[in-house]
């Protein structure tokens, strides 16, 4: 690092200088500042945070039973062998992680509470030059950097998204939504209404239903789910057989990913008979006599939304034993003592948590600009849902939906760091990636296919976000599996990459 000091009428203002700098020390940052530190020993880095410590996503959700949805033998990095159960809750996930930056040193390079606001191109520098606020103090702290590498996630992480109802204003009781839970919400025998069935209703119902009065789920559509044991067979045989852990995370890794391109692949040719194999999970559970028709038989094909894994059945378990229940219905309005339904039935709760999604943050609500230009990305292509037509030195990490985030994470880490040496050795300080010749005509889409996957967040996101074309250079697959080999052997000569 190296520092630059500006003096102006107040106090003189230090810019620290850096080759590369991270956004967020959540998953995807702290992984890319290992593969930094390993792949581009000499390159200098700091990666900021807006929040007091690292972690993101498990740092910030608070929410009773907290946990993943999928494993984490895939969730957790190639590098670092997940020895637990593969579903893992968030302070298992954040310990994870701690070790992860306490083995490699990694402290270091992380600064929290600087929340960026700005991020401003040169062309003539060919830097960009950071702003960032304090969370703490309030001070304005300034960086550049040649290159920015955007591991922001993918939510606001303020305000969790919560659709507006006529009367909630007349309701008595506390509305939550989960990713602002107040650490001393008051559940205990109370009667609780959740709306949403997505991941997180599935975790949090179980971990409050035994303590509440009874929990109701209100869902307006189903949702799938997959119930199993939070163990794998495989991994305990390993581990009885004395097989170092790092082989067992491998191999372990390779037989997950395995079932999941199986699972995937009979999902887009077989859809019924996959769609029949998740009911008959949820239904073991809850009995023939339920009413799955209703609740858990969702009209949409399996894969079009994240389905979450429900580890031990727990979710349905609550449901048998009468703690919990679900109505699948739509909410007319809010009352003084619950909601009213459309059907006329009226839900009574002193809890209303609203499990209803994120509102999306591209890009981490930072303004951009290039050369003094306000940048949208809207009005850009974007490259293997990792670049954009136009951005220099920015590479955007934006994971998998039905596969685990860090096995992109992972793989983008690989191509910033063969991306980066491939300037160092051409002696380019700039690349961005443009439409070839042949591009000139493709029809620009919308960033994700609709048909293909379409959870509400996106959906209302999608005039913000970058364009796509109809080659799989220009589109986010979102198959790991393809990737895996393409972004290795991606060749960083060929005509979509212009370097200066
Ligand atoms: C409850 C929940 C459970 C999930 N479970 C799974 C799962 O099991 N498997 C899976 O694959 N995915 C899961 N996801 C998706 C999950 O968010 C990602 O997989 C992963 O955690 C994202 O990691 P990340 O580091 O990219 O982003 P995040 O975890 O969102 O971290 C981003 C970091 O960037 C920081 N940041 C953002 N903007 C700025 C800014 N302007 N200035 C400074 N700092 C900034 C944030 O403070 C944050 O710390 C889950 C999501 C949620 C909400």
């Amino acid at each position: 690092m190296t520092t630059s000091e500006t003096t102006t009428e107040v106090e003189p203002t230090i810019t620290e200088e850096f080759d590369v700098l991270i956004v967020g020390a959540g998953i995807s940052g702290v992984g890319g500042a290992y593969h930094l530190t390993k792949q581009r020993p000499g390159t200098s880095f700091v990666v900021l945070d807006g929040l007091d410590s690292f972690g993101g996503t498990w740092w910030m959700h608070r929410y009773p039973g907290i946990r993943s949805d999928s494993d984490l033998h895939t969730f957790g990095y190639r590098f670092k062998p997940w020895t637990g159960p593969p579903i893992a809750s968030a302070e298992e996930i954040l310990k994870y992680m701690g070790d992860v930056i306490e083995e490699n040193d990694l402290d270091r390079h992380i600064r929290y509470n600087h929340r960026i606001t700005s991020a401003q191109w040169s062309s003539v520098d060919n830097r960009w030059t950071i702003t960032a606020t304090r969370t703490d103090t309030g001070e304005q702290r300034f960086f550049t950097a040649n290159f920015l590498w955007m591991c922001q996630g993918y939510y606001r992480h303020s305000e969790g998204y919560t659709p507006e109802w006529p009367g909630m204003e007349a309701y008595q009781g506390d509305i939550v939504h989960p990713q602002t839970w107040p650490e001393d919400l008051e559940y205990a025998g109370k009667n609780v209404v959740v709306i949403g069935s997505g991941a997180t209703t599935a975790t949090l119902v179980p971990a409050i239903a035994a303590d509440c009065e009874h929990v109701t789920v209100l869902q307006r559509s189903p949702t799938y789910f997959i119930p199993g044991r939070n163990k794998i067979e495989l991994a305990e045989t390993l581990r009885e057989l004395d097989v170092d852990e790092e082989w067992i995370h491998e191999i372990v890794r390779r037989k997950i990913l395995h079932d999941q391109a199986k699972f995937t692949r009979r999902s887009f040719e077989e859809p019924e008979k996959v769609k029949q194999e998740l009911l008959d999970g949820v239904r073991s559970i809850l009995g023939p006599e339920y009413d799955m028709e209703s609740h858990f038989t969702p009209s949409y094909r399996p894969w079009r939304q994240r389905i979450a894994f429900v580890p031990d059945g727990d979710l349905f378990h609550g449901i048998a034993s009468g703690k919990a229940s679900v109505v699948t219905d739509e909410i007319e309005r809010f009352t003084e003592h619950g909601i009213l339904l459309k059907s006329g039935e009226e839900l009574q709760a002193d809890i209303i948590v609203t499990a209803t999604g994120f509102n999306m943050s591209v890009l981490g609500d930072i303004d951009f600009a290039i050369d003094g230009k306000p940048l949208d990305f809207s009005e850009t292509v974007n490259y293997r849902g990792m670049m954009f037509t136009g951005v220099p030195n920015l590479l955007w990490v934006f994971g998998y939906f039905r596969a685990s985030w860090t096995l992109r994470a992972d793989l983008l880490s690989d191509f910033v760091c063969r991306l980066l040496a491939h300037m160092e050795e051409s002696g380019s300080k700039r690349v961005s990636v443009t439409l070839r010749p042949e591009d000139e005509d493709m029809d620009l889409l919308p960033w994700i296919d609709q048909e293909n996957f379409n959870p509400g967040y996106l959906m209302r996101a999608m005039s913000l976000l970058p364009k796509r074309g109809d080659k799989p250079e220009w589109q986010h697959t979102q198959d790991y599996w393809r990737e895996k080999d393409d972004i290795p052997a991606i060749n960083l000569n060929a005509p979509e990459f212009l370097y200066t």
